[in-house]
């Protein structure tokens, strides 16, 4: 393999497509369509992540609406190849031995990534240590503590026996910061005469190594483990007094530890860069927000749309400034073939027959609570009120983590509250989201939804996918949405804007009004009574977001701002 690449970048998780199911929701898909991005630029990248052989989850939905969970099945063989070095790592005293599959990211432009997935399930190594890779984010705390030393440690020790010279190692997300451990190893000053043992750790050139960006903005979503913990299985790889001054005295916290390890910070969007700036005072966060990978978030039928008007739109997003030049009635037969598609496997995978006349909204993403997948049946009498002025049809797919109860309670409300209005109002839950249904979804229905409890939304992805189709966002003000909205020309928001009302305090009862409200008098009617304007909306969401929001405009910013600093 060609070991020149500069930048090595970290995810626990990642998204490339349904056949390598290494992913759970968007922090993948995001690792997944920055690598192709940085494929398609020819950045010079290596990734490292996890092998995940028995994947996430495969969900099925049983009689009651609850979710069953099976291990994923699949062979990393059909995609990748073997490398056959080996690394060692020690987890709780014992060596356990790492190798790594390659796989290829190849962009037409004939740019290529390697992506290293590593992999513990090797005859040397004891029946516990070969299932370390096997389930993503499964097992308990001690078990995701295993996989981070695997990842972070045994990442960078991989790289260095295949040669690798990496300038910046990029964290996505605090799962990899155990790195930074490996790099203070690495990076130990040379001194003669220990007088002071601070002298001996050269955090300064460790930090100009290192780029983090942080996903999460609340303190509980944030890995963290008991310091009992860490000491059983990472041991004392620095002395336990310096991890504690760089994690956390109390605990292990692992965004702590990358916050204080590298030079460069960031958040998913701008509201996000504040947000972590308030969990973590005194730390410099910058922001840079996120983007979709655009040719493979754009469905077929819109392909050829941009083939045929846009021209060099795939390897040049910016291009989508110029969506104006597109005929109307070319663009609505475009968005109905979607539409058409996205009804047929409907139809074929739960038997239930969708109006292609009628307005179809969409929701899906992780199921867990701050997401809200049940908002808009807050008032199921008012649901059904406006649903006798005019019609309109509700799609819903997405999984719950197997820990979360409450995500999967949702779910089952969902479809248990779709059951008693569906002779009003059609609701589908599709089972088993993934990547390629994510695709017919943000292309095929007409309005995506998406209600989270602000200011839980980082970022959020899908909805600039569903730009990318001319789909129309219908959003909560949170993430990149503030970024991305104009009020009734992108698209509509739901609820009070961002400054309107102090953060957390929520109200559930009010954004469902202004929602039902919304609905009600502003997108049912222009679906139905003024086509022109809804596609006018329809184009500027390829015009005004998918434009900014897309993966080539992020990975452009990374390397400016956080890769070359
Ligand atoms: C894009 C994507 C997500 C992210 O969705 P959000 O609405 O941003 O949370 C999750 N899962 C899959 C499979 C996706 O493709």
């Amino acid at each position: 393999m060609n070991n020149e690449a500069k930048i090595a970048y970290f995810s626990m998780e990642i998204g490339f497509s349904n056949n390598i199911p290494t992913y759970s929701g968007g922090l993948g898909v995001l690792a997944g369509d920055t690598l192709k991005s940085a494929a398609d630029l020819k950045i010079p990248i290596i990734a490292i992540t996890l092998i995940s052989k028995k994947g996430y989850f495969r969900q099925d939905i049983d009689n009651n609406g609850r979710q069953i969970e099976y291990p994923v099945d699949w062979d990393p063989s059909k995609f990748m190849s073997r490398l056959p070095k080996k690394v060692e790592v020690k987890v709780e005293g014992r060596n356990v031995y790492i190798q790594a599959w390659c796989y290829k990211v190849k962009s037409i432009t004939g740019g290529e990534v390697d992506v290293l997935y590593l992999d513990t399930d090797l005859a040397e190594n004891t029946k516990e240590d070969r299932e370390i890779t096997a389930q993503l984010y499964g097992g308990d705390d001690c078990y995701r503590l295993k996989q981070e030393v695997v990842l972070g440690i045994g990442g960078v020790r991989m790289l260095h026996a295949l040669g690798f010279h990496i300038k910046k190692f990029h964290m996505n997300e605090g799962h990899a910061s155990l790195l930074t451990l490996e790099l203070l190893l690495t990076h130990k000053k040379d001194v003669e005469s220990v007088w002071d043992e601070k002298w001996i750790w050269d955090i300064d050139t460790v930090k100009d190594l290192c780029v983090f960006t942080t996903h999460t903005p609340i303190e509980a979503g944030h890995d963290h483990f008991s310091h009992e913990l860490a000491k059983k299985v990472i041991g004392e790889i620095v002395p336990f007094e310096l991890l504690k001054k760089l994690g956390g005295e109390y605990q292990l916290n692992m965004t702590l530890l990358a916050l204080n390890l590298s030079k460069y910070v960031n958040g998913v969007a701008k509201k996000h860069g504040e947000v972590s700036k308030t969990l973590f005072p005194g730390y410099e966060i910058n922001a840079i927000t996120n983007g979709v990978h655009s040719f493979t978030w754009t469905c077929e039928s819109f392909k050829q749309l941009y083939n045929k008007y846009i021209a060099g739109w795939a390897n040049e997003p910016e291009l989508f400034v110029r969506a104006e030049i597109i005929p109307d009635e070319e663009l609505w037969k475009a968005h109905l073939r979607a539409k058409n598609e996205l009804f047929d496997y409907i139809k074929k995978s739960s038997g239930i027959e969708l109006s292609q006349e009628v307005v179809t909204i969409g929701f899906a993403r992780r199921f867990t609570s701050y997401k809200r997948a049940d908002l808009i049946f807050s008032n199921l009498e008012q649901l059904i009120k406006i649903s006798e002025k005019g019609k309109f049809q509700i799609v819903y797919a997405g999984k719950a983590h197997p820990k979360d109860t409450p995500g999967k309670d949702i779910i089952k409300r969902v479809i248990d509250l779709s059951k008693t209005i569906n002779d009003k109002v059609k609701v589908v839950f599709l089972k088993d989201y993934n990547m390629e249904m994510a695709l017919n979804l943000v292309s095929g229905v007409d309005v995506w939804l998406n209600t989270p409890l602000r200011p839980r939304e980082a970022s959020g992805t899908s909805g600039m996918k569903a730009a990318h189709n001319g789909v129309i966002n219908f959003s909560i003000l949170d993430g990149w949405w503030i970024e991305g909205h104009i009020e009734g020309i992108t698209g509509w928001s739901i609820g009070p804007k961002p400054s309107e009302s102090a953060l957390i305090n929520t109200d559930d009862m009010k954004d469902a009004e202004d929602l039902y409200n919304k609905l009600e008098n502003v997108i049912i009617p222009m679906f139905y009574n003024d086509r022109n304007q809804w596609i006018k909306i329809m184009k500027n969401s390829i015009s005004k977001i998918a434009y900014y929001f897309n993966s080539h405009r992020m990975m452009r910013r990374y390397v400016t701002e956080a890769y070359l600093r």
